[in-house]
């Protein structure tokens, strides 16, 4: 028999990240003057895709560059930490870019332009192979009936699906029907709810709604856990500096979908998650924050 090892197939998008240092963010029509500049590889599907890889596992990712130079960098940068990136297309026109200005008093303010993420397709989906995949990571930064064949090809597959909904929008219920764990931070979960109120009572809201199991992302809290897999569960975060916590959430779900790969329970490949995202958080930036598996294994032991 052969053995084949299954990979982790994450569908969504990728950005290119121009974020530009200044003193404090413009007025409509002014223009100030800026300190210096990051280009940054992003989007939550590509982040994902190497939080995965970082940790060991063997990556796919699907989804649509431009024709730009920006395209030809992301594909790079996914390239260098060997994610298998034969899925994703490259379109005629401007890839995905965000431009960030970001002020010395912490704050953002950002125009995210989607580019070819915007072009995926639920055609481009079918057209995918899920034969050796193990797991399925989506995001709502591509067209929503993309996610949702994304999750019914990966759901009729037998595959375990995990949805982060970021940005938030209304979930339809085919989606979520096809859905494994939905992933919300805080944020996110009290917009789909309708309402800031105790993990427990969130989880409970949100498994009405249709889902098979929610991890709740809570922060500096942790996650807490619940669903037909996995009895209420506050699986803590661990204690560290906090420096950026961009794409922490994006870590989370990388790395939670690794463990629950390789056969963890989902209280155990939440701990590992929480170890991972603690230690992006300890460093600036998203794809560059991302931590190996022997850090991961350093600090959860
Ligand atoms: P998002 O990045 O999507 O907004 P969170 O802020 O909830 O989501 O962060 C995701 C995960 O990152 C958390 O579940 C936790 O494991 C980890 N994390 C975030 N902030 C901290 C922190 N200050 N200390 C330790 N871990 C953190």
């Amino acid at each position: 028999m052969r053995f084949v090892r299954k990979s982790v197939l994450v569908i969504g998008s990728l950005n290119f990240d121009l974020v530009v240092h200044a003193e404090r963010i413009p007025l409509a029509g002014e223009t100030v003057r800026g300190s210096g500049y990051d280009s940054l590889l992003g989007g939550k599907g590509a982040n994902q895709a190497i939080a995965a890889a970082r940790l060991g596992a063997q990556v796919r990712m699907a989804g649509r560059v431009g024709s730009d130079s920006y395209g030809g960098a992301l594909l790079d940068g996914l390239d260098e930490a060997a994610v298998d990136v034969a899925g994703v297309q490259v379109s005629d026109g401007p890839s995905g870019l965000a431009v960030i200005t970001h002020s010395s008093d912490g704050q953002n303010a950002i125009v995210v332009q989607p580019g070819a993420n915007g072009l995926v397709t639920a055609a481009d989906i079918r057209a995918l192979e899920f034969a050796e995949v193990g797991v399925v990571l989506l995001q709502l930064e591509i067209p929503m009936d993309a996610v949702v064949a994304a999750a019914q090809e990966a759901h009729k597959a037998g595959l375990a699906v995990i949805l982060d909904p970021a940005p938030v929008a209304a979930l339809p219920e085919e989606l979520l029907r096809a859905v494994t764990w939905l992933t919300p931070n805080e944020t996110e979960a009290a917009q789909l709810v309708a309402g800031s109120m105790e993990p427990q009572q969130t989880a409970e809201r949100l498994l009405a709604i249709g889902c098979r199991n929610v991890a709740l992302k809570l922060g500096e809290r942790g996650a807490f856990l619940m669903g037909a897999d996995c009895e209420p569960t506050l699986v803590p975060a661990f204690a560290v500096k906090a420096v950026d916590t961009t794409a922490a959430g994006d870590c989370f779900n990388g790395a939670f979908a690794v463990r629950l790969l390789a056969g963890d329970s989902p209280q155990a490949a939440a701990r590992y998650a929480n170890a991972a995202a603690a230690i992006s958080v300890t460093r600036l930036g998203a794809q560059v924050s991302m931590p190996s598996r022997d850090e991961v294994e350093a600090l959860s032991g």
